[in-house]
């Protein structure tokens, strides 16, 4: 599982590994399903043949004490000789085949649904620690993201208090008989930047030419 974690989470020069690309396809894919696979499965049933013959399972017996046997999973490997494509097509399907291998194998391990992802702040995959842990992969991230939203607020909250005493000047600047424009009245009454006035001109709705 930390395997399918790590290639999920490849980020070579910014951008996602074709693997990482293949594999998150299918997860984006059972998210829409709602991680039903049957769900999943049964709409693209081209899908459903590449993840089910992707890997075949090698009966062996237990070497410790010979007495009982277990399944190994391997990738069939062989069907792309068989099949005689050339190098560049095999390449071209390796992403793709690669995925479903581990999206194969995936689905087997008993943690498969502790899978979550992507995080809400950082974007990678991740184990989940409990159940409830459904937006972020670390309490890093979660505090992270509410640190970030605590500003937001705090942005917005001065911003409209901003606004509301940059409407009370503008009203006094209505009533003033000035030749002063109202940006230079408002700010030397409020103290409140040129710049931010100019940008929400819209919702303070200053008067046109001739008021
Ligand atoms: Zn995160």
């Amino acid at each position: 599982m930390d395997y399918i974690v790590d290639v999920l989470n490849r980020k070579p020069q910014g951008g996602l590994s074709p693997y990482a690309e293949a594999l998150t396809r299918l997860m984006e894919r059972l998210k829409q399903c709602g991680g039903n696979l049957k769900k999943m499965m049964d709409g693209d049933p081209k899908l459903a043949k590449t993840v089910a013959k992707v890997c075949v399972t090698r009966w062996m017996v237990e070497p410790e004490t010979n007495r009982t046997a277990y399944l190994v999973p391997q990738p069939s490997w062989r069907q792309i000789k068989k099949r005689k494509l050339t190098p560049g097509q095999v390449d071209e399907m390796r992403p793709e085949r690669f995925a479903a291998l581990l999206f194969h194998v995936g689905t087997l391990n008993p943690e498969w649904e502790k899978l979550a992802g992507p995080c809400a702040r950082c974007g990678r995959y991740y184990i989940k620690k409990r159940a409830s842990q459904k937006v972020y992969c670390s309490r890093r991230c979660g505090n992270a993201a509410t640190a970030v939203e605590r500003t937001r607020q705090k942005l917005k909250q001065e911003r409209n208090e901003k606004l509301k005493q940059a409407g009370a000047a503008l009203r006094k600047w209505r009533k003033a008989r000035t030749e002063e424009p109202w940006k230079t009245f408002v700010s030397r009454k409020t103290g409140i930047d040129l710049r931010f006035l100019t940008r929400h001109q819209t919702e303070l709705q200053p008067p046109k030419k001739g008021r």
